[in-house]
């Protein structure tokens, strides 16, 4: 009893100190700011594990779709070898969480972008903005299928008045007249038995190879190297050989999937209650891969490890996960993995290891 009372006399005691700490602090100006200084100072800097050059680094910085999620961004991932940086696509909401995982982007090389749907470019303003803000000097080279000068003109117009603004106000030491502009860079696949060397410097090598998301055409697929390891995009697509064929042996294959049997219930719901979404539903199955598609394509291209992407539907919970991974075990049951916002993988040179970072 006597041990009761004085336990409980030690959490009042406790609960008066912290409720002291508490009215001094919403109370005094200065202790604000004291906590303010510690906050901003933990959140300067950056993460500069990815800018180790003995390794090739991705991290991805959007694994949604243009359905919303609050979970995810828009299609993004980010690639750091050898000095170089490069986006893979820029949905909306890629920006937020490299801001969010402290990712350096002011070296920012280029933008690789598979194809022009609106949740791939609709992040380009905002990387552009923000790698410029954070040094980058150079115009923003904008890679991608023909017609990637219309998407970079369109963009350099819709935002000439901003980026006047920006110059004016901070100066063109600061934001550097030619880090307003686009660079487009059109890569030209042939055919779908070609690949295309996009990039090669410092013995990063990029190449690009067609995949299948009719009606759009072309839509790119890219691959990266860098000292022995190497990683493959599939862009959207349905189910296609180019990945196992441009990607054999690669590392990691980071593959979109659309759950169509879980796509099939949201549009029998949207039909029912008389929504005429429901053929949006209808139509998106016949130009994405499932995920067990996806592991098919893993296992042909012998890669060893498979990143889920462009994740749809949403999957809120445990159970929506079990329900999209239904039969992806019966085909592939080890080297899967549900990608989110903010996985790091880390690729050695010259090794096989393959670690995972959660930057959450
Ligand atoms: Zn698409
Ligand atoms: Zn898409």
């Amino acid at each position: 009893m006597k041990k009761r009372v004085i336990v409980t006399g030690f959490g009042l005691l406790m609960a008066a100190v912290v409720m002291t700490g508490f009215l001094v602090v919403w109370f005094s100006a200065s202790a604000q700011d004291a906590i303010m200084k510690r906050v901003v100072a933990s959140n300067v800097g950056g993460n500069e594990a990815v800018l180790d050059e003995d390794a090739l680094h991705v991290v991805l910085c959007g694994t949604g779709s243009p359905m919303p999620d609050p979970d995810r961004a828009q299609a993004c991932a980010i690639v750091y070898a050898g000095g170089k940086v490069f986006l893979v696509d820029s949905g909306l909401g890629g920006w937020d969480r490299l801001a969010r995982f402290q990712l350096p982007v002011g070296g920012l090389t280029g933008i690789l972008i598979t194809h022009f749907h609106s949740d791939h470019i609709s992040g380009i303003p905002d990387i552009a903005l923000n790698s410029w803000a954070s040094g980058r000097h150079e115009a923003l080279a904008l890679y991608g299928p023909p017609g990637i000068e219309t998407v970079a003109q369109g963009f350099d117009l819709a935002y000439s008045l901003d980026d006047g603004y920006r110059i004016a106000h901070h100066g063109p030491e600061f934001f550097s007249e030619e880090g307003a502009n686009y660079q487009p860079v059109v890569v030209n696949v042939p055919d779908r038995d070609t690949s295309v060397t996009v990039f090669e410097e410092d013995g990063v090598k990029i190449t690009a190879f067609r995949v299948s998301h009719e009606p759009v055409d072309p839509a790119y697929g890219y691959r990266v190297d860098y000292k022995g390891r190497s990683v493959i995009f599939s862009g959207d697509t349905k189910k296609d050989a180019n990945i196992a064929k441009f990607g054999q042996g690669a590392d990691v294959l980071i593959h979109e999937a659309l759950a169509a049997h879980m796509v099939g219930l949201l549009e029998d719901g949207l039909e029912h209650s008389g929504d005429r979404r429901a053929k949006v539903m209808h139509d998106i199955p016949d130009y994405h891969a499932t995920p067990v598609q996806a592991a098919e394509a893993a296992n042909e291209a012998g890669v060893k490890l498979l990143v889920y992407t462009h994740i749809v539907p949403r999957l809120p919970n445990a159970l929506a996960e079990r329900v999209f991974l239904r039969g992806v075990d019966g085909v592939r049951s080890d080297g899967v993995t549900i990608g989110y916002d903010g996985l790091y993988l880390e690729l050695p040179a010259e090794s096989e290891k393959i670690i995972e970072h959660d930057l959450r």
